[in-house]
């Protein structure tokens, strides 16, 4: 550690300009920081600022939060939506989703030219108030007042209660990064209920999923949802026997996630530090989820994914032991500090090490992005969340359920087409792009417009492109190429000029422990 702080004096990592030296203890006159500037306990505080979901009614859910008697379940509401052949203006447009069109400023140009790209990102939000895993799909934006947007009660998004829109502390300028990028996980109408990796034994046509295949969207025959009985039956199936409290000591809490709470413990017969994220079942609004992301961690180890090592049920609650990461996650290095591209390349091959792999392995991870790389503090570089990763098989290697984190999601995946590995490869460009300018494209956009311009911009521009090496900007139009046949696989693009200027791994250290705020 001593020479790391050596190697900072000798040549601190370029800061970005809005970083705070502080480590993000915001101070006057210094709004507009990054918000992953902060420290663990004020990244807590912004996890817990309420979140909002964009349609429904505002006073409705009020009442609904007053009310006890439960409301109906297992309903859907199907929205027939037109297109008048004469005006070319959508017909039976509910309200909300006009006025979110209209709050997305997308105009009725835009409308009339990409009818089928808003319908699409429409049935998104639509899906999401008729889901209980409100969890993986709610935002904060710093317009917030912009929206319909409505605090959801505890019983609704299964979270700690919220105060109402309106008693809510003021987002500030801009939103805190880890709530604005959360991971999304839904089905439109148009799709039926899918089956589950956990379920999977289920389907009678024997299709290896965790979520609906494209050719299954004209099915009909839904699957039933697994019962918590069933759920846990799995994960009896799935966990070791014992008791971790005896295994693992000196538990310390690191980390808050929507999911659940991370610490760091010590392997009582090894000496090793693990990582434990202990999850409260009953609050999972998707439970297969949890199973997923277990059996996949478990069933593909490889240097560049966060081991799993085991996992326990402990009362209500599922714990989850993997190895260790002391560096954080990567987007803690991007929002303080500016790589360079000897770094960027080295983590990009490192991301697509793990990606070549999956693949091989019919297994998209389709959640990449700068929050789900984590690195080690020798410059380790690894993935992680596997709980909305799809597994494929060569007779259905597609999938079509809008899946990931708006902003790292691939054309093909917001505008509702058969999907294949090559989402990841779009993500990880947008990922370089986060390396390069600390966020990626459209963050600062409404979130379904920002939908919208993925689907119909086409690649995005770098901010500064002339800035750029040209090398590294072949490089991301390989991996942002809107023709999926023609963008890179992760193999392909393994063999990219850029990797060879890859600094090693070491290199990323100074930069891990500026993000931290210094040793
Ligand atoms: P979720 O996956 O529940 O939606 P999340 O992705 O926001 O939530 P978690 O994966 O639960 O977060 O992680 C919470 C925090 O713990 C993050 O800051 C993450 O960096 C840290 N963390 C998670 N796993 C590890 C690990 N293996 N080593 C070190 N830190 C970790």
């Amino acid at each position: 550690m001593s020479n790391n702080a050596l190697v900072i004096e000798d040549k601190p990592p370029p800061m970005r300009i809005n970083s705070t030296i502080d480590g993000g203890n915001t101070s006057e006159g210094n709004y507009g920081t990054k918000p992953l500037s902060t420290n663990q306990d004020e990244k807590e505080k912004k996890k817990k600022l309420p979140f909002f979901i964009f349609s429904g009614h505002k006073d409705k859910l009020k009442e609904k939060r007053d009310i006890l008697i439960s409301s109906p379940f297992g309903c859907e509401h199907i929205h027939h939506v037109g297109i008048d052949p004469a005006t070319g203006e959508f017909t039976g447009m509910p309200h909300q989703w006009a006025s979110l069109l209209k709050n997305a400023k997308i105009s009725k140009i835009d409308q009339k030219k990409n009818p089928q790209v808003v319908l699409d990102v429409l049935n998104f939000y639509s899906s999401e108030t008729t889901s209980k895993s409100q969890k993986y799909m709610s935002f904060t934006d710093k317009s917030k007042e912009a929206y319909d947007s409505i605090a959801i009660s505890a019983e609704e998004a299964e979270v700690p209660p919220v105060p109402a829109a309106e008693d809510c502390e003021v987002a500030p300028a801009f939103p805190p990064r880890p709530e604005h990028t959360k991971s999304i996980y839904t089905r439109t109408i148009i799709e039926p209920p899918v089956p589950t990796l956990a379920a999977k034994s289920d389907t009678e046509n024997g299709i290896s999923t965790t979520d609906g295949a494209a050719s299954n969207v004209d099915k009909t025959n839904k699957k039933p949802k697994m019962t918590d009985e069933e759920i846990l039956e799995k994960l009896r199936s799935i966990v070791s026997v014992g008791d971790p409290k005896k295994k693992y000591t000196r538990f310390k809490k690191i980390g808050q996630g929507a999911s659940g709470t991370v610490y760091i413990a010590c392997d009582v017969a090894t000496g090793q530090e693990v990582a434990i994220k202990q999850m409260t079942l009953q609050q999972q609004p998707k439970k297969e989820l949890i199973i997923n992301e277990i059996l996949v961690m478990r069933e593909n180890k490889h240097p560049n994914i966060v081991n799993y090592l085991d996992s326990y049920l402990v009362g209500e609650e599922l714990w989850v032991v993997m190895e260790y990461l002391a560096g954080g996650s990567l987007t803690d290095v991007v929002t303080e500090t500016r790589l360079q591209d000897g770094e960027i390349a080295a983590v990009c091959r490192e991301c697509l090490q793990a990606l070549e792999f999956l693949h091989s392995n019919q297994v998209i991870h389709r959640d990449i992005k700068s929050d789900n790389v984590l690195l080690g503090m020798d410059g380790a570089v690894k993935l992680t969340d596997f709980g909305f990763c799809a597994q494929i098989t060569p007779e259905q290697n597609k999938r079509s359920t809008m899946v990931g984190t708006p902003y790292w999601m691939a054309p093909e995946v917001v505008t509702r087409k058969a999907y294949g590995p090559k989402v990841d490869v779009w993500s990880l460009g947008i990922m370089a792009i986060e390396m390069v300018e600390g966020e990626p494209p459209y963050l600062n956009e409404n979130p379904l417009r920002a939908l919208y311009l993925i689907a119909t911009n086409g690649t995005p521009e770098l901010q500064q492109p002339e800035e750029q090496s040209t090398t590294f900007k072949d490089f991301l139009s390989r991996c942002l190429e809107v023709d999926v046949e023609k963008r890179g696989s992760a193999r392909d693009l393994l063999q990219h000029p850029f990797l060879k200027i890859a600094k090693p791994l070491s290199s990323l250290t100074p930069y891990i422990i500026t993000a931290k705020g210094g040793l």
